[in-house]
């Protein structure tokens, strides 16, 4: 570099006639001006963090293998190790965020793509959306059946279509309008998410041979079997440019068409570069009425208050009042990384604006 700048001095020297000592005060002032801009250059760069969840519920350590827990931190850790990678080759929050949630819905153990849970029929719905803080731009899609991955078609309705909404068969016509392959709904399909429906069905109907009067205990049984496992993902890039996703299969026994709040912008998924972005998981009929997403990004914007603040007002105390159980992931627009949640456990992994990595899935590690 400091060659580069003295051929260039020397270059121009013999038009401007000067003796070596201004040569020389000339070279230092070239490289004074050129390193300035150079470090300037440097400290624009926002600073990136990106945070992701695998689906918050009923996670006991007791009730899970070593061997499957360490496979959950294993593909945690990989899709957010390749999403902050994203980040500080320079790609942007939306990149990132597709990377790891691609990963994650490419992967048996989450609720989300390959390995979604079952519906009542017995068959398998996507729900996605992603949303750019920048543009408020958003892209959703749901009750697909075909598409390997909801998230990218989330993200192709945000880049190529006017609508921000599209689902079932007019948004598998529009994939197959943007070059995407279909695949049939066996390849979503798990023998362990089989059972999971199998031992749902059997509970209601055991359930339902009670008195009215366990109606609550029902509601009860029902979410907890879901085990849920949505995915979700927020990241903020080098031109502080903040983005959300959400990825799911639903909930187990979901019946008539049922979507839930993942696809729903503001509910599921938020993203706002003056505040924050937040992805969520849980009983997504609550998330949907108490707008989860965009309630927390309104609570910052409005009350000034933190991100962390925001989100255990919503999940802790709104959704707690409302008995809505589940969680969720966020960033602010100055890189802090936040979680909340009012379940058991909730899968979960973050770089932050220092680069130190986290992986949860309990309440405490
Ligand atoms: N929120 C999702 C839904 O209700 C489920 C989940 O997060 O696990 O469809």
């Amino acid at each position: 570099m400091i060659d580069e700048k003295v051929a260039f001095v020397m270059d121009i020297t013999p038009r401007l006639n000067l003796s070596s000592l201004q040569l020389w005060l000339l070279a230092l002032i070239f490289s004074v001006a050129l390193g300035t801009s150079a470090n300037l250059v440097a400290a624009d760069k926002h600073a990136v963090a990106i945070v992701i969840h695998g689906g918050a519920g009923t996670i006991r350590k007791e009730l899970m293998s070593p061997d499957l827990e360490a496979e959950y931190r294993a593909v945690l850790t990989k899709a957010i190790v390749t999403g902050h990678k994203v980040l500080t080759s320079g790609g942007s929050s939306r990149d990132a965020i597709i990377a790891a949630i691609t990963l994650m819905e490419d992967s048996p153990l989450f609720n989300a793509g390959h390995g979604a849970v079952f519906n009542h029929e017995g068959n398998i719905e996507l729900d996605a959306s992603i949303m750019e803080g920048r543009t408020l731009n958003a892209g959703a899609v749901a009750a697909l059946t075909r598409i390997k991955s909801p998230i990218r078609l989330a993200n192709s309705v945000l880049d190529n279509s006017p609508h921000v909404m599209l689902v079932g068969a007019g948004a598998e016509v529009f994939a197959q309008q943007q070059g995407f392959d279909l695949v049939s709904n066996d390849y979503f399909k798990t023998d362990r998410r089989r059972l999971q429906l199998e031992r749902i069905i059997a509970q209601e109907q055991a359930v339902a041979m009670l008195p009215a009067s366990s109606d609550l205990l029902l509601i009860k049984y029902q979410f907890d079997e879901k085990k849920l496992g949505t995915v979700g993902a927020v990241a903020i890039d080098q031109r502080g440019d903040i983005a959300a996703g959400t990825s799911t299969g639903g909930m187990t026994n979901k019946r008539f068409g049922r979507v839930g709040d993942a696809p729903i912008i503001g509910a599921g998924t938020y993203a706002d570069n003056e505040s924050c972005g937040i992805s969520a998981t849980g009983h997504g009929e609550y998330f949907i009425r108490a707008v989860v997403a965009h309630d927390i990004c309104a609570r910052m914007a409005y009350k000034g208050i933190s991100l962390q603040q925001a989100q255990d007002e919503v999940v802790q105390d709104k959704l707690v009042e409302m008995g809505g159980s589940g969680g969720v992931v966020g960033i602010d627009k100055d890189a802090n990384v936040a979680f909340s949640f009012n379940s058991l456990g909730m899968y979960r992994a973050s770089i932050d604006k220092r680069g130190d990595l986290v992986v949860k899935i309990f309440k405490q590690n």
